[in-house]
């Protein structure tokens, strides 16, 4: 049925649709595929089938997603974590190295999972993480809570660095994460319906050209990067030149670096302040 509905990967969502409706894991599932279900279990299965023959992301209906190792819990208020967004997390934490204490900024932390994944990682860092979604903060927070990090991160409601321009943290910060919404505006009717449909359009479009707020970020982050802090940014593809020229023409850092995701795309952008 799944697979009749254009849904790739269909044979993996439905045992992971079954294990969840069974509260057992897919392993379980190998040893006990001649079980039959009882009507409960089988309303359970069939109600989660239906969600997503209609491009429900499994994600959504699960609840979760894992990231970094960690389990997230994921409700349609935010972006699913993505692979790729682990460059963050890996770059990130390599220009944190040799500082037991850093201070980093997490923005359009969304479900929380770049701002969480580096407070379990650098248990000493003070990690302030901003959304403009107070609901996508609530959800954060009950992440943060989750992996036992909620000492470490404070949460921040409101646009950018805006919430931030109050606190006493202009150029002390150490590094500025951020997976900022990138599509173009024009792009969203030729998204997977699983994205166009149920992702928050507010975690994915970024206006006409898909940098704006790229471009807000890094006219803005100077103020709060100390010297030598880095700027560490996931991407679109394509957008490399864009926002390395952005950088350049901002005068207020060194010559950026372009990192590479597995597949090989350009993914993530690291400019540290002069
Ligand atoms: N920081 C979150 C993530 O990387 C959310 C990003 C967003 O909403 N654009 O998944």
């Amino acid at each position: 049925m799944v697979a009749r509905t254009g849904i790739s990967n269909a044979r993996l969502d439905a045992e992971l649709l079954l294990s969840h409706a069974l509260n057992k894991n897919r392993a379980w599932l190998i040893t006990h595929s001649g079980d039959l279900l009882d009507e409960d279990q089988c309303r359970r299965f069939q109600a989660s089938v239906s969600r997503r023959v209609k491009h429900e992301p499994v994600q959504y209906i699960l609840g979760t997603q894992e990231f970094w190792g960690l389990e997230f819990a994921v409700t349609p208020d935010v972006l699913i974590p993505r692979p790729e967004t682990e460059l963050v997390v890996e770059s990130t934490l390599h220009a944190a190295a040799g500082n037991p204490s850093p201070l980093i900024l997490d923005l359009c932390t969304g479900s929380g999972c770049i701002a969480v994944s580096l407070a379990k990682e650098v248990p000493a860092a003070r990690v302030f993480a901003a959304d403009m979604s107070a609901t996508a903060l609530a959800l954060a927070r009950e992440n943060a809570r989750r992996h036992g990090v909620s000492d470490h991160i404070r949460f921040l409601e409101g646009d950018l660095f805006g919430p931030l321009e109050e606190l006493d943290i202009k150029e002390r910060v150490d590094i500025i994460a951020a997976n900022p919404p990138y599509i173009p505006s024009r792009d969203l009717p030729v998204l997977q319906p699983e994205v166009r449909d149920y992702e928050p359009v507010m975690a994915l479009i970024a206006g006409p050209g898909g940098t704006e707020i790229h471009r807000r970020i890094i006219e803005t982050a100077p103020d709060f990067l100390k010297k030598g802090g880095a700027l560490i940014m996931e991407m679109g593809l394509g957008q490399a030149d864009r926002l390395c020229r952005l950088v350049e023409g901002a005068g207020a850092y060194t010559a950026p670096e372009i990192l590479k995701d597995l597949a090989g795309i350009e993914r993530v952008i690291v400019a540290h302040r002069r």
